[in-house]
């Protein structure tokens, strides 16, 4: 059976710019050799314009993206977007591990409340403890009485369920109804991935913990 160490790709000694490029790409989450092979090649035959696109749009991801210092949310504006909406239900706080949760809630349209993002999930088997995630940033935002409702939507997996319980423990006794959304998402799923009728549903089940 081929591993993924067997698929790293055998480079020629010659055109060490595109070896390059073809290793760039294979760092990324789902490019094999095959993938990351056709795309150098086929920037190689387009224009010098798309790859100068290709080359900012990556550059300013990493320039001009930040931290929402209310949420937590990746965002090019501070507040972000959905923090500065006035449409939006600001007394309802939607707790998700990271930034694509946000995506995948929003796309179901069933949530008109606000998020925060944690940027992980509390594991003691990796390490990871409720220092590690923006635990704190969200803890400040409760205390000034705004909100009723925090709705736990880390994903339903060990890790998930493990720092939804941990909020509950910290947040219920803050008079704070604590809710998480569950039914319809098999366990060991993670948000992102749900479709979104599952998700909708898992939102208007949610349940008090
Ligand atoms: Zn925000």
């Amino acid at each position: 059976m081929r591993t993924k160490s067997d698929m790293k790709p055998v480079l020629p000694p010659a055109a060490g710019p595109i070896n390059k490029l073809i290793e760039e790409f294979s760092k990324l989450p789902g490019i094999g050799a095959k993938s990351a092979q056709r795309l150098a090649y086929h920037l190689l035959r387009s224009p010098v314009e798309q790859s100068r696109l290709l080359a900012d749009a990556i550059l300013a991801l990493k320039q001009q993206i930040t931290l929402c210092s209310v949420c937590c949310n990746v965002t090019d504006a501070n507040p972000c977007a959905i923090c500065s909406n006035v449409q939006r239900d600001h007394t309802r706080v939607c707790i998700v591990e990271q930034p694509q949760d946000i995506l995948a809630l929003e796309h179901t349209h069933a949530y008109k409340g606000v998020y925060h993002v944690l940027h992980g999930a509390i594991s003691p088997t990796d390490g990871v403890g409720a220092n590690d995630i923006h635990l704190q940033e969200l803890l400040e935002r409760l205390k000034d009485g705004q909100i009723i409702e925090v709705v736990l939507a880390t994903n339903a997996n060990l890790e998930g369920e493990q720092t939804a319980m941990y909020l509950n423990r910290l947040i219920a006794p803050l008079g704070i109804r604590v809710t998480r959304i569950a039914r319809g998402l098999p366990f060991g799923s993670e948000l992102e991935y749900a479709d979104d009728v599952t998700l909708t549903r898992a939102l208007e089940g949610r349940q008090a913990l």
